[in-house]
């Protein structure tokens, strides 16, 4: 039954993975896409489950924080997180003055393009993933919400989409809930939660 539910998601991830693509992210899907199931995927992942990942911050507070998200993926997952400064790398960590746009954190494939895979949980094709957040919003936060937002696009690079969670209680709340502003100003989630764990244990 629930590998049933799961391929109807799927499905349906699709089809919001290629909307994403295009620019236009839809609505999540609903909530009730099954009993404690509230995760949706990008369905690409990382070419392995030890995962290389190389910070470009330049140390300081970025680069602690962008440590302190890694190994929280680590702990909490079957995955490695292995810091690297040689290829091959799958994630660059990074932090890059953006202006005011309504993003604080993002990934981009290699080059600045849309991450995509070619077929439904394929590996991404434009490794490495960079993720970055945009210091204009970012400078001013505290340590455990830049953690935050890494850990939060460190997730998309491991092949989570938004949680597809109401967003009015905590309760449930995920690290891939879409907003820092719920996520953590009001539920001061900056760690791996339940449902992403579980995102990952059923993408790797
Ligand atoms: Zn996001």
């Amino acid at each position: 039954m629930m590998n049933l539910i799961r391929r109807q998601l799927a499905t349906v991830l699709t089809l919001v993975a290629a909307l994403a693509a295009l620019g236009t992210v839809p609505s999540p899907a609903s909530a009730q896409d099954g009993p404690g199931i509230q995760y949706q995927l990008h369905n690409c992942k990382m070419p392995s489950t030890t995962v290389r990942w190389s910070d470009q911050t330049g140390g300081g507070a970025y680069g602690q924080q962008a440590i302190e998200a890694a190994a929280s993926w680590d702990s909490a997952t079957p995955l490695t997180m292995q810091l690297v400064g040689a290829s091959p790398i799958h994630i660059i960590a990074d932090q890059s003055y953006w202006g005011k746009t309504d993003w604080a954190g993002l990934t981009q494939g290699a080059g600045g393009g849309i991450p995509s895979c070619t077929s439904v949980m394929g590996v991404w094709q434009n490794l490495p993933l960079k993720i970055m957040l945009n210091t204009y919003f970012t400078d001013d936060y505290p340590a455990n919400k830049k953690q935050s937002v890494f850990a939060h696009e460190m997730g998309h690079a491991l092949g989570i989409f938004h949680q597809s969670h109401p967003g009015t209680t905590c309760g449930g709340l995920g690290l891939m809930y879409y907003t820092v502003a719920f996520r953590y100003d009001v539920c001061g989630q900056f760690l791996p939660q339940t449902d992403d764990v579980a995102a990952i244990h059923y993408i790797y």
